[in-house]
Protein backbone atom coordinates (compact mmCIF):
# COMPACT_ATOMS: atom_id res chain seq x y z
CA UNK A 1 0.00 0.00 0.00
CA UNK A 2 1.60 3.32 -0.98
CA UNK A 3 1.83 5.76 2.15
CA UNK A 4 2.38 9.74 1.39
CA UNK A 5 5.55 9.58 0.86
CA UNK A 6 5.17 8.06 -2.20
CA UNK A 7 2.66 10.64 -3.51
CA UNK A 8 3.05 13.73 -5.16
CA UNK A 9 0.79 16.55 -3.98
CA UNK A 10 -1.34 15.56 -7.18
CA UNK A 11 -2.40 12.24 -5.78
CA UNK A 12 -0.10 10.19 -8.04
CA UNK A 13 1.66 7.15 -6.75
CA UNK A 14 5.38 7.24 -7.73
CA UNK A 15 6.45 3.15 -5.91
CA UNK A 16 5.39 0.12 -8.08
CA UNK A 17 6.39 -2.80 -7.43
CA UNK A 18 6.50 -4.39 -10.95
CA UNK A 19 9.36 -4.71 -12.01
CA UNK A 20 10.27 -2.60 -15.72
CA UNK A 21 11.42 -4.87 -17.57
CA UNK A 22 14.30 -3.07 -20.44
CA UNK A 23 14.64 -5.88 -22.49
CA UNK A 24 13.07 -5.77 -26.22
CA UNK A 25 9.56 -6.43 -25.92
CA UNK A 26 9.96 -8.20 -28.88
CA UNK A 27 11.92 -10.66 -28.08
CA UNK A 28 9.12 -12.14 -25.65
CA UNK A 29 5.94 -11.30 -27.78
CA UNK A 30 4.73 -11.11 -31.04
CA UNK A 31 2.47 -8.37 -32.19
CA UNK A 32 -0.73 -9.44 -33.80
CA UNK A 33 -3.55 -8.60 -35.98
CA UNK A 34 -4.88 -5.24 -35.91
CA UNK A 35 -4.73 -2.34 -33.02
CA UNK A 36 -7.59 -2.76 -30.70
CA UNK A 37 -7.90 0.32 -30.52
CA UNK A 38 -6.65 4.11 -29.48
CA UNK A 39 -6.32 7.24 -27.30
CA UNK A 40 -4.90 10.36 -27.42
CA UNK A 41 -1.38 9.41 -26.13
CA UNK A 42 -1.65 5.62 -26.80
CA UNK A 43 -1.69 2.54 -29.17
CA UNK A 44 -3.22 -0.89 -27.80
CA UNK A 45 -2.21 -4.08 -30.41
CA UNK A 46 -3.17 -7.60 -29.63
CA UNK A 47 0.03 -9.53 -29.01
CA UNK A 48 1.13 -13.23 -28.35
CA UNK A 49 3.54 -14.41 -25.50
CA UNK A 50 5.96 -16.45 -27.57
CA UNK A 51 7.07 -18.45 -23.76
CA UNK A 52 3.15 -19.42 -23.35
CA UNK A 53 1.42 -18.98 -26.79
CA UNK A 54 -1.02 -16.23 -24.48
CA UNK A 55 -3.19 -13.77 -26.00
CA UNK A 56 -2.27 -9.95 -24.14
CA UNK A 57 -3.25 -6.65 -25.34
CA UNK A 58 -0.17 -4.23 -25.34
CA UNK A 59 -0.54 -0.77 -24.42
CA UNK A 60 1.98 1.59 -25.64
CA UNK A 61 2.36 4.65 -24.18
CA UNK A 62 5.05 7.54 -25.45
CA UNK A 63 6.70 9.46 -22.19
CA UNK A 64 6.86 12.18 -23.70
CA UNK A 65 3.58 14.47 -24.55
CA UNK A 66 3.75 17.64 -26.26
CA UNK A 67 7.23 18.17 -25.22
CA UNK A 68 6.79 17.01 -21.39
CA UNK A 69 7.82 14.10 -19.91
CA UNK A 70 5.12 12.61 -18.67
CA UNK A 71 6.87 9.27 -17.27
CA UNK A 72 5.51 9.80 -13.92
CA UNK A 73 1.74 9.60 -14.84
CA UNK A 74 2.60 6.40 -16.27
CA UNK A 75 4.45 4.69 -13.25
CA UNK A 76 0.88 5.97 -11.56
CA UNK A 77 -0.86 4.50 -14.43
CA UNK A 78 0.66 1.51 -13.07
CA UNK A 79 0.49 1.69 -9.60
CA UNK A 80 -3.47 2.17 -9.91
CA UNK A 81 -3.53 -1.39 -11.93
CA UNK A 82 -1.55 -3.13 -9.39
CA UNK A 83 -3.81 -1.92 -6.62
CA UNK A 84 -6.59 -3.36 -7.80
CA UNK A 85 -4.81 -6.53 -8.81
CA UNK A 86 -7.16 -8.68 -6.79
CA UNK A 87 -10.57 -7.22 -8.33
CA UNK A 88 -11.68 -9.42 -11.86
CA UNK A 89 -13.41 -6.76 -12.93
CA UNK A 90 -10.09 -4.33 -13.85
CA UNK A 91 -7.81 -5.27 -16.46
CA UNK A 92 -5.48 -7.12 -14.96
CA UNK A 93 -1.48 -6.25 -15.66
CA UNK A 94 0.91 -8.98 -17.01
CA UNK A 95 4.45 -6.85 -17.35
CA UNK A 96 5.98 -3.35 -17.93
CA UNK A 97 8.78 -2.75 -20.90
CA UNK A 98 10.24 0.69 -20.69
CA UNK A 99 12.33 1.58 -24.01
CA UNK A 100 14.04 5.22 -24.86
CA UNK A 101 10.61 6.77 -26.15
CA UNK A 102 7.82 4.77 -24.13
CA UNK A 103 6.62 2.27 -21.40
CA UNK A 104 4.57 -0.39 -22.52
CA UNK A 105 1.91 -2.45 -20.79
CA UNK A 106 1.23 -5.78 -21.22
CA UNK A 107 -2.36 -6.40 -20.30
CA UNK A 108 -4.91 -9.10 -20.07
CA UNK A 109 -6.87 -8.95 -23.60
CA UNK A 110 -10.48 -7.91 -23.56
CA UNK A 111 -11.47 -9.31 -26.70
CA UNK A 112 -14.97 -8.18 -26.64
CA UNK A 113 -14.10 -4.37 -27.35
CA UNK A 114 -15.42 -1.40 -25.76
CA UNK A 115 -19.08 -1.29 -24.71
CA UNK A 116 -19.86 1.60 -26.40
CA UNK A 117 -20.41 -0.56 -29.48
CA UNK A 118 -23.43 -2.29 -27.93
CA UNK A 119 -24.23 1.39 -26.67
CA UNK A 120 -25.01 3.03 -29.74
CA UNK A 121 -26.00 -0.47 -31.79
CA UNK A 122 -29.45 -1.36 -33.63
CA UNK A 123 -31.97 -2.63 -31.41
CA UNK A 124 -31.50 -7.04 -32.14
CA UNK A 125 -27.69 -5.78 -31.23
CA UNK A 126 -28.41 -2.99 -28.11
CA UNK A 127 -27.66 -4.56 -24.70
CA UNK A 128 -31.29 -6.03 -22.63
CA UNK A 129 -31.79 -4.46 -19.27
CA UNK A 130 -30.83 -7.69 -17.88
CA UNK A 131 -27.40 -7.06 -19.53
CA UNK A 132 -27.03 -3.54 -17.89
CA UNK A 133 -28.54 -5.00 -14.37
CA UNK A 134 -25.39 -7.66 -14.85
CA UNK A 135 -22.81 -5.66 -16.40
CA UNK A 136 -23.74 -2.37 -14.24
CA UNK A 137 -23.29 -5.07 -10.64
CA UNK A 138 -19.91 -5.84 -13.07
CA UNK A 139 -18.90 -2.10 -13.35
CA UNK A 140 -20.15 -0.99 -9.77
CA UNK A 141 -17.87 -4.26 -7.70
CA UNK A 142 -14.96 -2.98 -9.82
CA UNK A 143 -15.55 1.12 -9.02
CA UNK A 144 -15.99 -0.17 -5.09
CA UNK A 145 -12.58 -1.99 -5.66
CA UNK A 146 -10.90 1.66 -6.82
CA UNK A 147 -13.16 4.05 -4.25
CA UNK A 148 -12.10 1.11 -1.62
CA UNK A 149 -8.29 2.18 -1.90
CA UNK A 150 -8.63 6.17 -2.32
CA UNK A 151 -8.48 5.96 -6.03
CA UNK A 152 -10.63 7.61 -8.37
CA UNK A 153 -10.95 6.33 -12.13
CA UNK A 154 -12.11 10.24 -13.10
CA UNK A 155 -12.59 8.93 -17.08
CA UNK A 156 -15.58 6.43 -17.10
CA UNK A 157 -16.88 6.19 -20.64
CA UNK A 158 -18.53 3.55 -22.61
CA UNK A 159 -14.44 3.67 -24.28
CA UNK A 160 -13.14 2.66 -21.61
CA UNK A 161 -15.37 -0.16 -20.08
CA UNK A 162 -14.60 -3.51 -21.89
CA UNK A 163 -16.02 -6.80 -22.63
CA UNK A 164 -14.05 -9.96 -22.90
CA UNK A 165 -16.36 -11.19 -25.13
CA UNK A 166 -18.97 -9.59 -27.24
CA UNK A 167 -20.82 -12.70 -28.61
CA UNK A 168 -22.01 -14.17 -26.03
CA UNK A 169 -21.61 -11.34 -23.65
CA UNK A 170 -19.16 -11.53 -21.47
CA UNK A 171 -17.92 -9.78 -18.34
CA UNK A 172 -16.57 -6.15 -18.14
CA UNK A 173 -13.08 -4.97 -17.62
CA UNK A 174 -12.52 -1.36 -16.90
CA UNK A 175 -9.44 -0.03 -18.37
CA UNK A 176 -7.68 3.42 -19.05
CA UNK A 177 -6.43 4.40 -15.48
CA UNK A 178 -4.44 7.44 -17.42
CA UNK A 179 -6.38 10.10 -15.35
CA UNK A 180 -6.74 8.12 -12.03
CA UNK A 181 -5.57 9.22 -8.76
CA UNK A 182 -5.45 8.43 -5.10
CA UNK A 183 -7.09 10.43 -2.45
CA UNK A 184 -5.75 9.82 0.42
CA UNK A 185 -3.21 12.57 2.39
CA UNK A 186 -4.00 14.79 -0.37
CA UNK A 187 -5.30 18.65 -0.20
CA UNK A 188 -7.89 18.89 -2.52
CA UNK A 189 -7.65 17.47 -6.07
CA UNK A 190 -9.49 19.96 -8.48
CA UNK A 191 -8.51 19.49 -12.32
CA UNK A 192 -10.15 19.75 -15.51
CA UNK A 193 -9.87 16.28 -16.57
CA UNK A 194 -12.10 13.41 -19.01
CA UNK A 195 -14.22 14.02 -21.16
CA UNK A 196 -16.83 16.21 -21.61
CA UNK A 197 -19.93 14.45 -21.99
CA UNK A 198 -19.01 11.95 -19.24
CA UNK A 199 -17.65 14.98 -16.21
CA UNK A 200 -19.63 15.81 -13.27
CA UNK A 201 -20.66 19.12 -12.63
CA UNK A 202 -18.30 19.73 -9.95
CA UNK A 203 -15.42 19.48 -12.40
CA UNK A 204 -16.61 21.84 -14.55
CA UNK A 205 -17.16 24.37 -11.62
CA UNK A 206 -13.32 23.42 -11.04
CA UNK A 207 -14.67 22.62 -7.59
CA UNK A 208 -13.15 19.29 -5.21
CA UNK A 209 -13.11 16.17 -6.76
CA UNK A 210 -13.99 12.54 -4.77
CA UNK A 211 -15.11 9.27 -5.83
CA UNK A 212 -18.65 10.75 -6.38
CA UNK A 213 -17.35 12.07 -9.17
CA UNK A 214 -16.82 8.81 -10.37
CA UNK A 215 -20.30 7.92 -9.37
CA UNK A 216 -21.82 10.64 -12.05
CA UNK A 217 -19.83 9.27 -14.59
CA UNK A 218 -21.79 5.95 -13.46
CA UNK A 219 -25.33 7.75 -13.97
CA UNK A 220 -24.33 8.97 -17.87
CA UNK A 221 -22.85 5.11 -18.03
CA UNK A 222 -26.13 3.37 -16.93
CA UNK A 223 -28.45 6.36 -19.16
CA UNK A 224 -26.33 5.67 -22.39
CA UNK A 225 -26.45 1.60 -22.02
CA UNK A 226 -30.09 1.58 -21.60
CA UNK A 227 -31.53 4.38 -23.92
CA UNK A 228 -28.44 4.38 -26.33
CA UNK A 229 -28.26 8.10 -25.97
CA UNK A 230 -25.77 10.51 -24.03
CA UNK A 231 -27.86 12.37 -21.77
CA UNK A 232 -25.89 15.48 -21.79
CA UNK A 233 -24.78 16.16 -25.46
CA UNK A 234 -25.50 19.53 -26.84
CA UNK A 235 -24.37 20.60 -30.22
CA UNK A 236 -21.28 22.07 -28.73
CA UNK A 237 -18.81 21.61 -25.91
CA UNK A 238 -20.43 25.06 -23.79
CA UNK A 239 -24.05 23.58 -24.87
CA UNK A 240 -23.23 20.33 -22.96
CA UNK A 241 -21.08 21.62 -20.03
CA UNK A 242 -24.64 23.84 -19.53
CA UNK A 243 -26.52 21.04 -20.22
CA UNK A 244 -24.12 19.09 -17.20
CA UNK A 245 -24.60 21.93 -15.09
CA UNK A 246 -28.10 22.70 -14.56
CA UNK A 247 -28.55 18.72 -14.57
CA UNK A 248 -30.69 19.03 -17.77
CA UNK A 249 -31.94 15.47 -18.44
CA UNK A 250 -34.44 13.95 -20.17
CA UNK A 251 -36.28 11.16 -18.21
CA UNK A 252 -39.51 11.18 -20.65
CA UNK A 253 -41.50 7.79 -21.91
CA UNK A 254 -39.85 8.45 -25.16
CA UNK A 255 -36.46 7.76 -24.39
CA UNK A 256 -36.83 5.22 -21.61
CA UNK A 257 -39.51 2.98 -23.25
CA UNK A 258 -39.75 -0.07 -22.47
CA UNK A 259 -37.41 0.33 -18.95
CA UNK A 260 -38.04 -0.07 -15.80
CA UNK A 261 -38.99 2.57 -13.31
CA UNK A 262 -36.24 0.84 -10.64
CA UNK A 263 -33.80 1.88 -13.64
CA UNK A 264 -34.70 5.36 -13.71
CA UNK A 265 -34.77 6.09 -9.79
CA UNK A 266 -31.42 4.09 -10.00
CA UNK A 267 -29.89 7.06 -12.94
CA UNK A 268 -31.71 9.73 -11.14
CA UNK A 269 -29.90 8.46 -7.81
CA UNK A 270 -26.53 9.07 -9.32
CA UNK A 271 -27.24 12.52 -11.59
CA UNK A 272 -27.50 15.01 -8.53
CA UNK A 273 -25.79 18.36 -8.55
CA UNK A 274 -24.19 18.13 -5.29
CA UNK A 275 -21.95 15.39 -5.07
CA UNK A 276 -22.28 14.60 -1.40
CA UNK A 277 -26.26 13.89 -2.12
CA UNK A 278 -24.91 11.15 -4.77
CA UNK A 279 -25.61 7.34 -3.93
CA UNK A 280 -22.35 5.64 -3.32
CA UNK A 281 -21.29 2.67 -5.27
CA UNK A 282 -21.82 0.32 -2.16
CA UNK A 283 -25.48 2.24 -1.82
CA UNK A 284 -25.62 0.78 -5.59
CA UNK A 285 -25.25 -2.47 -5.68
CA UNK A 286 -28.16 -2.33 -2.25
CA UNK A 287 -30.43 -0.33 -4.73
CA UNK A 288 -33.28 -2.53 -5.78
CA UNK A 289 -32.22 -2.23 -9.60
CA UNK A 290 -29.65 -4.61 -8.96
CA UNK A 291 -29.91 -6.20 -6.05
CA UNK A 292 -33.84 -7.50 -6.62
CA UNK A 293 -32.41 -9.82 -9.04
CA UNK A 294 -31.25 -13.01 -6.88
CA UNK A 295 -31.50 -14.86 -9.55
CA UNK A 296 -29.51 -13.12 -12.60
CA UNK A 297 -26.02 -14.67 -12.69
CA UNK A 298 -23.04 -11.81 -12.25
CA UNK A 299 -20.89 -14.27 -14.83
CA UNK A 300 -21.23 -14.96 -18.15
CA UNK A 301 -19.91 -18.33 -17.32
CA UNK A 302 -22.89 -18.89 -15.38
CA UNK A 303 -25.90 -17.62 -18.19
CA UNK A 304 -27.72 -20.00 -19.49
CA UNK A 305 -25.98 -21.40 -22.77
CA UNK A 306 -28.04 -20.54 -25.89
CA UNK A 307 -27.99 -23.32 -27.16
CA UNK A 308 -29.95 -25.08 -24.08
CA UNK A 309 -33.31 -22.72 -23.91
CA UNK A 310 -34.54 -22.36 -21.02
CA UNK A 311 -38.24 -21.38 -20.08
CA UNK A 312 -38.15 -18.14 -17.66
CA UNK A 313 -35.05 -16.67 -20.40
CA UNK A 314 -37.85 -16.58 -23.61
CA UNK A 315 -38.39 -13.21 -24.36
CA UNK A 316 -42.39 -13.89 -24.02
CA UNK A 317 -42.46 -14.77 -20.56
CA UNK A 318 -40.44 -11.99 -18.10
CA UNK A 319 -39.65 -13.62 -15.10
CA UNK A 320 -42.02 -12.90 -12.53
CA UNK A 321 -39.23 -11.11 -10.48
CA UNK A 322 -38.15 -8.84 -13.72
CA UNK A 323 -39.02 -5.09 -13.01
CA UNK A 324 -42.31 -3.91 -13.73
CA UNK A 325 -42.46 -1.97 -16.76
CA UNK A 326 -43.56 1.84 -16.71
P1 LIG B 1 -6.04 5.97 -23.68
O1 LIG B 1 -5.48 6.32 -22.35
O2 LIG B 1 -5.18 6.47 -24.78
O3 LIG B 1 -7.49 6.31 -23.86
P2 LIG B 1 -6.89 3.20 -23.29
O4 LIG B 1 -6.27 2.43 -22.18
O5 LIG B 1 -8.27 3.70 -23.07
O6 LIG B 1 -5.90 4.38 -23.73
O7 LIG B 1 -6.86 2.30 -24.61
C1 LIG B 1 -7.36 2.82 -25.82
C2 LIG B 1 -8.33 1.82 -26.42
O8 LIG B 1 -7.66 0.58 -26.69
C3 LIG B 1 -9.52 1.43 -25.51
O9 LIG B 1 -10.57 2.36 -25.62
C4 LIG B 1 -9.87 0.05 -26.05
O10 LIG B 1 -10.63 0.15 -27.23
C5 LIG B 1 -8.51 -0.53 -26.43
N1 LIG B 1 -7.94 -1.31 -25.30
C6 LIG B 1 -7.30 -0.82 -24.22
N2 LIG B 1 -6.93 -1.80 -23.37
C7 LIG B 1 -7.35 -2.96 -23.92
C8 LIG B 1 -7.30 -4.35 -23.51
N3 LIG B 1 -6.70 -4.70 -22.37
N4 LIG B 1 -7.87 -5.28 -24.32
C9 LIG B 1 -8.46 -4.91 -25.48
N5 LIG B 1 -8.56 -3.63 -25.91
C10 LIG B 1 -8.01 -2.66 -25.16
MG1 LIG C 1 -9.23 5.54 -23.01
Amino acid sequence: MPDSRMMNKNGMVSVIQTRIRTDPFKNHYDLVGKELGRGKFAVVKKCIEKKTGKEHAAKFLRKRRKGEDCRMDLINEIAVLESAKSNPYIISLHEVYETTSEIILVLECAAGGEIFNQCVADNDEAFTEQDVIRLARQILMGVSCLHHNNVVHLDLKPQNILLTSARPLGDIRIVDFGLSRRMDNMKELREILGTPEYVAPEVLNYEPISTATDMWSIGVLAYVMLTGESPFLGNDKQETFLNISQVNVDYSQDVFEGVSSLAIDFIKSLLVKNPRNRATAEECLKHPWLSGHPHTPLLSSHLPSLEEPVASQSESEPEPDSPAPT
